[in-house]
Order: structure tokens, then sequence, then C-alpha cells
């Protein structure tokens, strides 16, 4: 079981990154990435921050931790130019802050994000037919949320990718302990989206797949 989406201390998460993993491992996950809210002011300090944590992560422990980031609000031109930054210096999840219905996000954020070097496209909200189609060409993941008000459109979300044949991602976007839910609750909420147990388990495969490429396995 893995979450690719979660926040830490250096942007608005309450646990450090030891602490996130501990917790994780401890809730019986394998894997996680840990993807902070970046933009201009702070994706240097979040970059450098978060591989100095990875790289003594020991590769011994029962979880996997990946080094993430989440471009996060950015004017949409600033997808491209930051996703770029962030994989070149070694970043191994990007994720663009999709379009959710609960926060003021600017128009065409989630075919900027798409258009640029993404791995994950996070509650992307009432995404339209043809970026559901960008992100099948693309290979890139759409996110199913356990995360209050924005996962009040993973239903529609689900029926597009799996109508288009995109990719689908369940995510705990979490920031607190209480975020934190059990490898069973993260199936109820594929389950509550629309997807069959056997979609669910598609979903975890092609994921397992991911991380073990980004872990150069
Ligand atoms: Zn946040
Ligand atoms: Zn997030």
């Amino acid at each position: 079981m893995y979450n690719l989406h979660c926040h830490s201390l250096l942007s608005d998460g309450e646990l450090l990154p030891s602490e996130l993993a501990v917790h994780y491992a401890a809730a019986g996950y394998k894997a996680i990435a840990i993807t902070d809210h970046a933009d201009y002011s702070n994706i240097a300090f979040i970059i450098k921050a978060i591989l100095e944590f990875t790289r003594h992560w020991p590769k011994n422990r029962k979880i996997i931790v990946l080094p993430g980031i989440e471009l996060t609000h950015l004017p949409p031109e600033q997808f491209e130019p930051l996703a770029k930054y962030a994989r070149k210096e070694g970043i191994k999840v990007i994720i663009g802050h999709g379009e959710t219905l609960a926060e003021p996000i600017i128009p065409g954020t989630n075919r900027a994000a798409l258009e640029a070097d993404i791995d994950i496209l996070a509650h992307p909200g009432l995404i339209t037919e043809a970026d559901v189609k960008l992100a099948k060409k693309k290979g890139v993941f759409l996110e199913l949320t356990s995360r209050k008000n924005h996962h009040d459109t993973n239903a529609h979300v689900a029926e597009q990718a799996l109508k288009l044949g995109a990719r689908l991602i369940l995510n705990h976007d979490s920031h607190r302990p209480e975020d934190i839910i059990s490898p069973k609750d993260s199936i109820k909420v594929g389950l509550r989206a629309g997807l069959s147990q056997k979609e669910i388990d598609n979903i975890y495969r092609e994921v397992g797949l991911f991380i073990a490429k980004k872990e150069g396995k």
C-alpha cells in the first residue's frame, strides 16, 4: 500500500519527514512520497531539505520514502520551468496542485500542469475530457483523494479516467496525523468514487511499478 501525497513541516504539514515515515510504516504502508507545497519562493529550500532527508533514510527501513514536491497555486506558465528544475535536482514525484473546487485555483492550471513534466495531477476537480486525454497520453496519474472538500469530485475524476483510459492514483494529501488513514479506509475512498475492488487492485499494481521505477529497480 502506498501514499504518494503528504505534507511535512517543510510546508503546511504538522509532522517532520521522519515522523511521517514512521507513522506511515506503523499504519501498514510500504512507500510514501513527501510532497510539500512549493512555488518560486521556497522550491530550492524544499528540494534541498527533502533530498537531504531521503538520502539519509536507511534503505533497510520498513518503508520507502521518495522525495517529492507539489507545485501549488502557480501562475500556469510557471509549471513548466519549475517541474523541469525539480526533476533536474533529483525530485522523484512531482505533483501539480490541480483545479479543486475547494480553493480559488487559476483557470488553466490543470492544462498547464499536465503539459509540464509532472507525475500526478492532484484533486483535478471537474477536469475536462481534453485534459483527461492529455493525462492519458503523458501517463500522468489523476488523483482520487481522501482529503475533505477536495474529494467531492472523486466520482467525476474516476468516471472520466476509466472512460478515457487515464491512470488513477489513491492519495491522502495528509497534513496531520489524523489524515493518515488505514489501507482499508484508503480502499473505501476508491469504492466510494465508484471503482470496483479489481480496479483498485489495478491502481495499486500500477503505482507499485511506478515506485519501483523511481527507486531504480
Ligand atoms: Zn497543504
Ligand atoms: Zn497537497
